[in-house]
Formats: structure tokens, C-alpha cells, sequence
């Protein structure tokens, strides 16, 4: 029987489980398979985060800063799960780091390992990848990081910007049909930080719906009224390079008629998908996953951050699209329940 707790993944949900374990006295391993904590935003240098437009790096630093120097805290980057036996109250897990192989014991797992972006590659009529001046959003967060916003191709500010809203997500054809929850909100506030760095831009949104759900609302609102980002409901059929420009091509919904624009900078709302060390470690410990590739908690009503494998907790974007507060309350709540049930186990 091992009184440890092993978290999977050194993002927002897994920074937040390891110092609740801390905070708890409970004895932890964190294990990160990136060289530096932080996850996604951290790897990816985003700029200002939704809902308060605070800059990222400086925003989630305390998450990293609470889990340095901690009494019973492990913590491992560089290094990932390779193999688990045992069962509850004593798994045996074989991590691969820089020093090697090497094996320990943990009573209970949190499993944070977050999500991917959408590759928009996959989605081939708006050219990403072809032609430098359409990104996506996870380019645009480190383009915005920058003090000046420039266009890849050759490094002019662009004045003509436009965000297709929907890459990857709810879109049978590329096969995501779910909503990624975070992209129209985001979008905003990078329509917002485009307008801040350059108010003469003219910026475009690009939308099936906004989905600036609860009381994200608001940005929509700020977007439009205090910035002057226009909403376009329409869907775009093509992007294609004409004169150094992107010329963009669709039908507006609303109006009911096509369109074809000309934009300097385009930014595709690329969504998130269960990256690949989530089906790693889902694979490693047996979990369910759901029909998108989500981990499947045991009851997502009653025991939303269990798996249905007894001792392991899940937290984060590995169980759905999410932003970082929901994550990081995952984290915590799944501290909670790992130490409650080693505590059980141990007839305490
Ligand atoms: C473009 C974009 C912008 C966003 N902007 C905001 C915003 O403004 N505000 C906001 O609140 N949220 C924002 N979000 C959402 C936010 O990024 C997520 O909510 C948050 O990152 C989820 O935290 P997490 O810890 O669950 O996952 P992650 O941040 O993905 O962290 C998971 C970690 O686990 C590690 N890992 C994965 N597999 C393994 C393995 N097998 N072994 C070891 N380690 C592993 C990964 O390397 C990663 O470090 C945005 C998302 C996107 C796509
Ligand atoms: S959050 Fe908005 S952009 Fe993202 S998938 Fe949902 S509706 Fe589309």
C-alpha cells in the first residue's frame, strides 16, 4: 500500500492537484512530459486570457510558483508514464525521464493531461499551411504575445484582419461534431488585443453562432461596442492568395448573398482535441474514453473527476474542452477525492 499520489500532466488542472495535495500534507509525484510546467498556455506563449484579458505568462505563474520547493511534492519534467501495474493502493509505474527509467508506488493517479489544438491542416479549403498569412488561433495567442502584430509573410502590420470561427469543431466533415467551448470567446478577446495594437485595423468575425457562454457575454458585447469588431454570420467556402492579399470567399447567412473579401491577416478558430498523451495514458490505465476521444469520468453526474478504474481521478481538458478556471477547480477537486480515498483505504 502506498500512501502517494501520482498526477499525470503539469498544466493548469495538474499544477492545481499537486499543490492541493501539498496543501493537504498528502505525499505527491507531478510528472510533466515538456521540459517546463505550465501546459498549453505556457508551451504555446499565450497572450491575454479570457475572461479578464490579463497576460497569460504572468497570470498562471503562481500555479508553477505554488508547487516549487514543496515538503512531499516530486516534481518531474522532461518525463512520462511508460507502464502501470498494480492495481488501487498500489500501482507500480514505470516513468522514462533525462536520468532514465525508473519505478515507483502510488496508492491513487491523477490523470491531467490536457488536450491538443486541432491540426487546421486537416481542414484544407482555408490553406493553412500553404499560405503563411492564415493561422490559427495558438499562432495568433504568440503573435499577440509580441509588442507589435505582424504578418508572417513579410512582416507588415496587417489592417485587414478576419477569425473564421468553428475549425475543427462541430463540422461532421473533419469529424469533431462537438463545440470547443473556449474559441468564440477567445476569438474576442484577440479580435480586441488586434484593435489595441492597432486601431485603425478593420477586424472581422467570421460565425455560425457566438458562443460566449454565461457571462462571457460580455466580451462579445466589448468587441463590438468598444472596439468595433464586426460580426459576420456567414460561413467561408475558400481562402485563396490574390495580389499579397487573402482573397475570402462565402455567403453571408444573414444577408443572404456571397461574398468575396480581401484580408491581410486570417485566423482560423482552431479547436481542441484529446491530445496524444491523453490516449497514451488512457491506454496505460485502461480508461474510457468517450465517443470524441475525451476521457469518460465513471458518473459524469455523481463522480465527474473518477474513473472507472478504482483509484484513478481525472481533471482538466482531458475530460472535455474547458478554460483554466474550471480546470484548475477540477484539479483541486480531484485532490480532494484522491486523498479522501487513500485515507479511506488506510482505515483513517
Ligand atoms: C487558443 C486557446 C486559447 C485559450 N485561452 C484561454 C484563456 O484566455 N483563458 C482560459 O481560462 N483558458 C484558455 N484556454 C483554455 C486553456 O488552455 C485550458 O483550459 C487549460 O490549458 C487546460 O488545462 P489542463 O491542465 O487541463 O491541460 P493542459 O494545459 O493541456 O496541460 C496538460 C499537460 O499535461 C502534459 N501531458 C500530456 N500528456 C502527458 C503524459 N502522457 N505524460 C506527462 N505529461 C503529459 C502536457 O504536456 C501538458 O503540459 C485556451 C485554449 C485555447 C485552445
Ligand atoms: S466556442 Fe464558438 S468557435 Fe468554438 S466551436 Fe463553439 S461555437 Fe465554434
Amino acid at each position: 500500500m502506498s500512501e502517494a499520489v501520482l498526477i499525470i500532466g503539469g498544466g493548469p488542472a495538474g499544477l492545481a492537484a499537486a499543490a492541493s495535495l501539498a496543501d493537504l500534507g498528502v505525499e505527491a509525484v507531478l510528472v510533466e512530459k515538456e521540459p517546463e510546467l505550465g501546459g498549453t498556455p505556457k508551451k504555446y506563449a499565450y497572450s491575454k486570457l479570457v475572461p479578464d484579458l490579463r497576460p497569460a505568462q504572468e497570470t498562471l505563474a503562481p500555479l508553477v510558483q505554488r508547487v516549487q520547493g514543496r515538503e512531499g511534492l516530486r516534481v518531474l519534467t522532461d518525463a512520462r508514464p511508460t507502464a502501470v501495474s498494480g492495481k488501487a493502493g498500489d500501482f507500480k509505474v514505470r516513468l522514462a525521464g533525462p536520468a532514465g527509467e525508473e519505478e515507483l508506488s502510488a496508492g491513487a493517479i491523477i490523470v491531467a493531461t490536457g488536450f491538443e489544438h486541432f491540426d487546421a491542416r486537416r481542414d484544407t479549403k482555408y490553406g493553412y499551411g500553404i499560405y503563411p498569412d492564415v493561422v490559427d488561433i495558438r499562432d495568433m495567442e504568440r503573435m499577440l504575445s509580441e509588442p507589435q502584430l505582424k504578418r508572417p509573410s513579410d512582416g507588415q502590420v496587417p489592417q485587414r484582419v478576419g477569425f473564421i470561427l468553428c475549425v475543427g469543431s462541430r463540422d461532421r466533415m473533419v469529424g469533431n461534431t462537438y463545440c470547443s467551448r473556449v474559441c468564440c470567446s477567445v476569438c474576442c478577446v484577440q479580435a480586441i488585443e488586434v484593435k489595441e495594437k492597432n486601431p485603425s485595423a478593420e477586424v472581422y468575425i467570421f460565425y455560425m453562432d457566438i458562443r460566449t457562454y454565461g457571462l462571457l457575454e460580455n466580451l462579445y458585447w466589448e468587441a463590438q461596442e468598444e472596439h468595433g469588431v464586426l460580426f459576420v454570420k456567414g460561413r467561408v467556402g475558400e481562402i485563396l492568395p490574390r495580389d499579397g492579399q487573402l482573397m475570402v470567399k462565402g455567403e453571408d447567412t444573414l444577408l443572404r448573398g456571397p461574398f468575396e473579401v480581401p484580408f491581410d491577416l486570417m485566423v482560423l478558430a482552431s479547436g481542441m482535441e484529446p491530445g496524444e498523451g491523453t490516449v497514451q495514458v488512457a491506454e496505460l490505465l485502461n480508461l474510457a474514453r468517450e465517443p470524441n476521444g475525451f476521457l469518460a469520468p465513471r458518473d459524469s453526474h455523481t463522480a465527474p473527476l473518477e474513473a472507472a478504474v478504482e483509484g484513478v481521478f481525472l481533471a482538466g481538458a482531458d475530460l472535455a474542452p474547458k478554460f483554466s478556471d474550471d480546470a484548475v477547480a477540477e484539479g483541486a477537486g480531484a485532490a480532494v477525492r484522491a486523498a479522501a480515498f487513500l485515507r479511506s483505504r488506510a482505515g483513517r
